[in-house]
């Protein structure tokens, strides 16, 4: 049976997860192309205004897998972290691509996963339905989510060590190491479509700087600084960011030099944590510079790179400026 799985949104974070699991019973999967011209331009035609640019992006997947697939992998992720939920687009895909696309029921795998209440239980419960379109063994499907949680250990590890998901999914070369570095925020499915932000990761690169993402920070330390400003966000991947974003304030590591916070120019999440960022920025003394890029169906390339180029001038003066002023303070 052939299940495909668009390339879009959670996508990059549990590829080998979704992956390993539906092959282990039995699955064809088929993944769509990364995101191109036409895929975007079907993604804005049918979707509805108001949602966000990843979003839209996603349906234009789905309508490149819809017709060449047995059935579409799209489950309702509510939550996958104790006490928080997921965006409410993310929640609602299942129900868009039916109405939008008038897929039928039967033929999307639309089946919730939600940790909120009870942790690891909602997790594989989650799983074990979503085997059940494929077996009525339930030892077959504990198996497969074994085998799958190991690969996705095994992905994340190897996020940790400085790989990107185009590195592991697509085996695309891994950038050039540099010296200096540079945070790069964001929802994976903006930081890892490299056609959606015009291939940042490389264009940071050329200008001699690594990119550092929340992908490859250990979540305890993530959830340590989290846990250290009075009201957190009710969404995980939100809080992903803050976490990332606090650690490296805080613990100021002499090559980190900034931050770039790709956002999508529609997010209702992003709006507010790259407000809070920006106000825990300017309450340290010695503080890293920040700029926010807007994403979405109309940011040209052009731009992108003016205003990455001037970014990088002005964290490089602001870095001698601030050594020279700390090496003849310490000096005097
Ligand atoms: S968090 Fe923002 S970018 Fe992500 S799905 Fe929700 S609205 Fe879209």
């Amino acid at each position: 049976m052939k299940v495909g799985i668009p390339r879009g949104l959670l996508f990059y974070r549990f590829y080998a997860l979704w992956k390993t699991f539906l092959e282990e019973l039995g699955a064809e999967v088929v993944v769509s192309p990364p995101t191109n011209k036409v895929i975007i331009q079907q993604g804005l035609t049918y979707a509805v205004e108001e949602i966000c640019f990843p979003a839209k992006v996603f349906l234009g997947h789905v309508l490149y897998l819809k017709d060449r697939v047995d059935l579409l992998f799209i489950p309702r992720l509510v939550s996958f972290h104790k006490r928080e939920y997921n965006c409410p687009k993310i929640l609602s895909l299942p129900d868009l691509v039916r109405n939008l696309f008038g897929v039928e029921e039967e033929r999307i795998i639309g089946d919730e996963i939600n940790m909120r209440e009870e942790g690891i239980r909602g997790w594989r419960r989650g799983f074990l339905n979503i085997g059940k379109h494929f077996t009525t063994k339930e030892s077959k499907i504990m198996k497969a989510l074994e085998q799958a949680e190991k690969a996705h250990r095994d992905y994340q590890n190897n996020l940790k060590k400085g790989m990107l998901p185009e590195n592991l999914i697509d085996h695309k070369a891994p950038l050039l190491p540099r010296e200096k570095k540079i945070v790069l925020l964001g929802h994976t499915y903006l930081l890892s479509d490299s056609y959606i932000n015009m291939n940042i990761t490389k264009k940071v690169n050329d200008l001699n700087y690594s990119v550092i993402t929340p992908d490859m920070v250990e979540e305890t330390k993530k959830r340590y600084y989290l846990s250290t400003i009075s009201k957190p966000s009710f969404w995980t991947i939100s809080n992903e960011i803050i976490g990332t974003a606090l650690y490296y304030l805080k613990e100021k590591k002499p090559e980190v030099r900034g931050f770039i916070h790709l956002v999508s120019f529609e997010c209702g999440p992003d709006s507010l944590v790259g407000e809070l960022i920006e106000r825990l920025l300017k309450r340290e003394e010695r503080s890293l510079p920040y700029l926010r890029l807007e994403i979405d169906e109309h940011t040209g390339e052009a731009g992108l790179i003016t205003r990455l180029e001037a970014f990088v001038d002005m964290m490089e003066w602001r870095y001698s400026h601030l050594e020279s002023h700390v090496s003849s303070s310490t000096s005097s």
